[in-house]
This record gives structure tokens, C-alpha cells and sequence, in this order.
């Protein structure tokens, strides 16, 4: 049975995506930009590059297995989809923006009949109503940050991830509505019916992230300072310990180390008498 998976064709979300498909192994060769479905060259898998917005539709209505799309394009769609896999990019948070002179802190202090501009009507609107206010959404499909100059809308609820848009449009952000990143997500039915498969697909794409996080590291080290070694490359399930041919008071030391404990771990061995210190770096990691 074809496995279905959907990708976001173009935007900020889309480039990551298709390097997370190759690098986890499934090619989808160099012209898929210009292309609506890409079959996955010796497997029964079929790649659909649609708009993120899409994907959750597409995913709740069957027509596909599982996609990679923003968490707030899920909550959006307000589908009840099975989130598969976080993935660690496109991260953003879905905001009150209010302009820069407002008293406003929160949005508690938003007046009953203000307009809204947003392109993310569902999740606005629920925003408001559970904190008892009545707002006036106006739904938009992009540019919200201007509609509050051009008169239109008093604030906007939108997608910030630096802030440095809303800071050139002299907006300020007062409340967090949603945090979001991007995420493979499914269907309870595609579950039922196709987890297995899916899961594979899935966690090639996580064993390609963790591999990212982190750096094999390897050296030389007295033979006698082994147990020190343990204390700080903890490694998976422990460093890997191999004797050196001809030299017997040395040993090399082979360790899985997370890129943010790297600099500490070089310094260690450092101060241990470590010699021949050097990092790779891996393609997939399957824990
Ligand atoms: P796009 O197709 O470029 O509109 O991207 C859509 C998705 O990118 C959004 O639904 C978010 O999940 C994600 N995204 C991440 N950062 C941002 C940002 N600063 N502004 C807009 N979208 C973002």
C-alpha cells in the first residue's frame, strides 16, 4: 500500500523539510519544486508538496497518510490530529501585537468591539472568547503587521519568531496565543492502518536530528584516568574504550557527546592529558 506523506512546496517550512526526507533517505531528487507529487525513487512512497496551510486538511480527510506542517496551521484547522514528531525547526509563537504607544499589556486589556486583523480566524477567536471579550475578527491572508497603520484594524494576532517585523511596523507584542513549531503529523485512522510504516519514515527523520545535536568525539587517553573519562562522557550506555596497538598506557576513548556539552568535554580530556582530540560529525543517530 502507498505511503503517503505531505511537505510544504514553498515557504519558510518547505527547504528543511525536503532536507529532512533526504538526509533521513528518501530521495526525492533536485526538481521537486516545480512538482505537485514526487514518488520516492525505490520505495512504495509518494511525497505531495502542497501549502503548509493545507496539510492538516489533507491529513484529516485521508487523502494523505501524514504530512510536516506548523503546529499552528493544526490548531488552526482545529482537526484533532496524532502529532508524530516534533522537529525542532520553524519555531514561532502566534501573538497579540498591539502598536507601540498602547497601554495594552495583555490581552485582557483589549476593549470589547476592538478589530483584530489575522489570518488565523479559529484560534483568534477562541483566544477572546475565553477570556470574555467581544472582538471584532477580521480575517486576512497575510501583511496583518500593516493593517493597523492602514487603519483597518486597531491589532493583530500573527506569527512572530524574532519579533524584528513587528518592531519595523511599530507593533509591540503583549500576548502569547500559541507556541508552534514544525511537526510530522497523522491521522488516528492512518494510524490504524499504516503506523508501521509511518514509524519508519519517522524515525529516520529523528535519528537525522539527533545526529545533528550531536558530535562523536574521540581520543587518546591515560590508561588510568578511565574512570575520570566516565564521569563526564557519559556517551550512550558509556564511552567506548579500545586499546592502541603498541601502547600500553594509553587507551582511545569513542563517545556520543550533545553539541552543547562539547566545549566542556574537550576541555576535560584536555586537563586529563587526552591526546589526538577530534569531533565527527554523524548522519543518523537510531537510539
Ligand atoms: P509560510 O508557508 O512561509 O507562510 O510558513 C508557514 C509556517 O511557517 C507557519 O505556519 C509557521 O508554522 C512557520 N513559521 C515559522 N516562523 C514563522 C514566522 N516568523 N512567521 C511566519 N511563519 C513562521
Amino acid at each position: 500500500m502507498t505511503l503517503k506523506i505531505a511537505i510544504p512546496n514553498k515557504g519558510r517550512l518547505s527547504e528543511r523539510s525536503v532536507e529532512l526526507l533526504s538526509k533521513a533517505g528518501l530521495d526525492i531528487g533536485e526538481d521537486w519544486g516545480r512538482k505537485l507529487y514526487v514518488s520516492v525513487k525505490g520505495r512504495d512512497i509518494e511525497v505531495m508538496l502542497v501549502r503548509a496551510q493545507d496539510i492538516p486538511e489533507f491529513v484529516h480527510s485521508g487523502a494523505i497518510d501524514f504530512g510536516i506542517t506548523g503546529l499552528d496551521q493544526v490548531e488552526e484547522s482545529g482537526y484533532a490530529l496524532e502529532n508524530m514528531l516534533n522537529l525542532e525547526f520553524g519555531h514561532c509563537r502566534l501573538s497579540l501585537a498591539v502598536p507601540d504607544g498602547s497601554p495594552v499589556k495583555s490581552g485582557m486589556d483589549i476593549p470589547d468591539g476592538s478589530r483584530i486583523a489575522t489570518s488565523f480566524p479559529k484560534i483568534t477567536k477562541r483566544f477572546f472568547e475565553s477570556i470574555g471579550k467581544k472582538v471584532d475578527v477580521i480575517v486576512i491572508s497575510g501583511a496583518a503587521e500593516i493593517m493597523p497603520y492602514l487603519g483597518v484594524a486597531d491589532c493583530i494576532v500573527d506569527l512572530v519568531s524574532t519579533g524584528s517585523t513587528l518592531k519595523m511596523n511599530r507593533l509591540r507584542e503583549a500576548e502569547v496565543l500559541f507556541r508552534s513549531q514544525a511537526a510530522i503529523v497523522t491521522s488516528s485512522k492512518a494510524l490504524r492502518e499504516k503506523k508501521e510504516a509511518m514509524l519508519e519514515v519517522t524515525e529516520a527523520i529523528h535519528s537525522v536530528i539527533a545526529a545533528e545535536n550531536r558530535k562523536y568525539l574521540m581520543a587518546n587517553v591515560p590508561r588510568s584516568m578511565i574512570t575520570e573519562v566516565e564521569k563526564f562522557l557519559p556517551g550512550i550506555g558509556g564511552p567506548t574504550v579500545l586499546e592502541i596497538a603498541g601502547n600500553g598506557e594509553m587507551v582511545a576513548v569513542q563517545a556520543v557527546v550533545s553539541y552543547s556539552q562539547l566545549y566542556d568535554a574537550i576541555n576535560n580530556l584536555r586537563k586529563i592529558g587526552a591526546t589526538g582530540i577530534l569531533t565527527l560529525s554523524m548522519e543518523r543517530l537510531v537510539e
